[in-house]
């Protein structure tokens, strides 16, 4: 073979062997908070908290940490789309100052805190279903 062509296999999807039956998909699972493991509806205690764990199967969420992340990415997605919407309604219909503090704080805070419990819930589903884990000292290289 040349130097572009391939030497070795082809890679391939790697299967999901973690994903058993009766779990719910990964969207369904955030969206409605059943548990990864169950499909229990026990993944949140609140809106956008965790429960400690699953009452029916015993899943310790606690063990699992999704940090930061999904906050901050989402609260700046959110943020973007946002402000797009309301140039464009100031563009097209150019309503008084107090109709835009009507319409987006609302839906800023809706949108906020759906998208962020969608992002915790499908890292923190996605953290058991993958064995994802901190990475020991003698595997990072
Ligand atoms: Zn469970």
């Amino acid at each position: 073979m040349g130097r572009l062509g391939r030497t070795g296999p082809r890679l391939t999807a790697v299967p999901d062997t973690n994903h058993q039956e009766g779990q719910p998909g990964l969207f369904a699972a955030a969206f409605f908070g059943l548990c990864p493991d169950c499909g229990e509806k026990s993944l949140f205690a609140s809106v956008s908290r965790f429960s400690d764990k699953c009452p029916k199967c015993g899943l310790d969420y606690e063990s699992y940490n999704v940090g930061d992340g999904p906050a901050a990415f989402m609260t700046m997605g959110v943020g973007a789309i946002i402000i797009i919407l309301a140039i464009l309604f100031e563009n097209a219909v150019r309503p008084p100052f107090w109709v835009h503090a009507v319409i987006w704080i609302p839906v800023t805070v809706a949108l906020t805190v759906l998208s962020l419990r969608l992002a915790k819930g499908m890292l923190l589903i996605t953290e058991p279903r993958r064995s994802a884990r901190e990475a020991k000292g003698d595997e990072i290289k």
